[in-house]
């Protein structure tokens, strides 16, 4: 397929390599210069502005936030009236999405997993909105995912999914934070807690690749960067006033990635939230 990719972070360049390696026709943007010179090199094209990258079939953007899409969607060079089917993966919010689905030729497909899926193409793809256009996708999302799972017609449903996950994410870091720091001022070690409940009720991945990260303290560098974790735990809040869902937890581990930023700084990984857990109680 041609495809046009827009954004090269930590996931996007992940996901571009996959689809040059899969034979796909790619053509790559990104706002700063110089992430995609291996990707050149390995057969990719290099747009100068979003909309250039947009004249195949799809269009693929995985930007940091909103502003960064709506910059990329609607902004100068932007993809807006282009022929190519835009498909979101960005972590954005549902009334961004709403007003994407709303312009037409869209799709939202944000994804779990997190830098090491996407270099595996082991992503989980979320994908809503006209089952004809998700269909055609399929030959890109195999090469960037292990499974996708289809949540509707409407796009903004993929983003309230992704949003939801994440903020089990996080409730998950601050169950497994307060269980640690207990067990620890206790004389347990945590590696064991770890162990005993991994391998029994909590086998799930989440509790597995998190809780290693938490009882090594491996917060950098950074897979998830705690601002985008604190800008998704934003999204979720003003889904939760929208649609009037009361949500305590949310505001629990929100503020804890807000205390861990403000005494770790910018460059620490989302699940360093654990680390205000940790403080609260004196380790
Ligand atoms: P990242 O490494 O910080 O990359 C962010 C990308 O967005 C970069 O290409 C950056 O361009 C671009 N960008 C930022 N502001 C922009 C703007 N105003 N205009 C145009 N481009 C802009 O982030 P990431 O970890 O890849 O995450 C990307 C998205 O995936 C986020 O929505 C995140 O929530 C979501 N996500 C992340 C993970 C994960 O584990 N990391 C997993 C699932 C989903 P520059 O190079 O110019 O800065």
């Amino acid at each position: 397929m041609k495809i046009g990719f827009l954004g090269l972070g930590q996931m996007g360049h992940a996901m571009a390599t996959r689809l040059v390696e899969a034979g796909h026709d790619v053509t790559v943007w990104n706002r700063s210069p110089g992430k995609d010179d291996d990707l050149v090199a390995a057969g990719a094209a290099r747009a100068d502005r979003p909309v250039d990258a947009a004249q195949g079939d799809l269009v693929m953007s995985m930007l940091a936030d909103d502003a960064a899409v709506e910059q990329v969607v609607f902004g100068d060079g932007g993809i807006q009236r282009a022929p190519a089917l835009h498909v979101g993966h960005s972590t954005i919010g549902v009334a961004l999405a709403e007003r994407l689905a709303a312009a037409g030729h869209y799709l939202s497909a944000p994804v779990f997993g997190r830098p090491p899926a996407a270099q595996a193409g082991k992503l989980f793809v979320v994908a809503a909105g006209d089952a004809a256009l998700i269909d055609r996708c399929a030959p890109a999302f195999e090469a960037i995912g292990q499974r996708t799972f289809r949540v509707g017609d409407a796009p903004p449903a993929a983003n309230l999914v992704k949003l939801s996950g994440n903020f089990m994410i996080m409730a998950a870091v601050e169950a497994m934070a307060e269980a640690m720091t207990l067990a620890e001022k206790g004389g347990v070690d945590r590696h064991l807690l770890l162990e005993v409940l991994t391998g029994t009720l909590f086998g799930a991945p989440v509790y597995q690749n998190y809780g290693a990260m938490l009882v090594e303290d491996r917060f950098r560098p950074a897979g998830f960067a705690a601002p985008l974790g604190l800008k998704d735990m934003t999204l979720a809040d003003t889904a939760a006033t929208t649609y009037g869902a009361t949500m305590p937890v949310l505001g629990i581990v929100r503020d804890h990635l807000r205390a861990t930023i403000a005494v770790e700084g910018n460059d620490i990984d989302w699940a360093g939230a654990a680390l205000a857990v940790r403080r609260a109680s004196g380790l």
